[in-house]
C-alpha cells in the first residue's frame, strides 16, 4: 500500500515536470545593435556643445521586448561598462549633462532614433547608456556610447 502510494506521487511528478517541459520558456536576452550617431556608425564620438545628435540603434529578441532606457551620465572619472576600463586621464567635467529616456516597447525587432543637443555649457565626457528588457525580464548587455565633448 505505501509503495501503491509513492508510485502515484512519482507518476504525479514525473506528470508535472512534461507539463513544465512542454512550456516554452524565454530565456535569451535582447540584443543592440546597428548603433550610429548621425549616420556614422561607433561607440565613441568626438562632439561639441550645440551639436545635435541623432542616436540610432536596433533591438531584437526572439520573443517580445517590453521596455528601453536611455540615460546620459558623466564619465569624468574614468568608470567604464562591461569591464572595459577607460585608462585616459581623468579630467572633471564642466557643466551638467543628464538625460533619461524610458519607452515602452512592442515586437521582437525595434529600430528607434533619439534625438538630443549637447549642451552648450559642457566639456568633458559622457556616457549614453542604452538598456533594454524582454516581456519576460530577460535584459540586454547594456550598450555604452561615448560622447567627448570638445
Ligand atoms: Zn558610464
Amino acid at each position: 500500500m505505501k509503495n501503491q502510494i509513492l508510485k502515484s506521487f512519482l507518476v504525479l511528478i514525473g506528470g508535472a515536470f512534461i507539463l513544465q517541459s512542454c512550456q516554452q520558456e524565454d530565456t535569451n536576452p535582447p540584443a543592440i545593435s546597428s548603433v550610429s550617431v548621425n549616420d556614422v556608425m561607433g561607440l565613441d564620438f568626438l562632439v561639441q556643445p550645440g551639436d545635435s545628435l541623432a542616436i540610432r540603434f536596433t533591438i531584437i529578441d526572439d520573443y517580445p521586448l517590453s521596455q528601453m532606457k536611455a540615460s546620459i551620465h558623466d564619465a569624468a572619472d574614468g568608470h567604464s561598462h562591461n569591464g572595459v576600463v577607460d585608462t585616459a586621464a581623468v579630467v572633471p567635467n564642466v557643466g551638467l549633462w543628464v538625460d533619461t529616456r524610458i519607452l515602452a516597447l512592442s515586437g521582437t525587432t525595434v529600430t528607434k532614433t533619439l534625438y538630443y543637443v549637447v549642451p552648450d555649457t559642457i566639456h568633458g565626457v559622457w556616457h549614453w547608456e542604452l538598456q533594454a528588457v524582454d516581456e519576460s525580464g530577460n535584459a540586454a548587455e547594456e550598450l555604452v556610447v561615448e560622447f567627448d565633448v570638445q
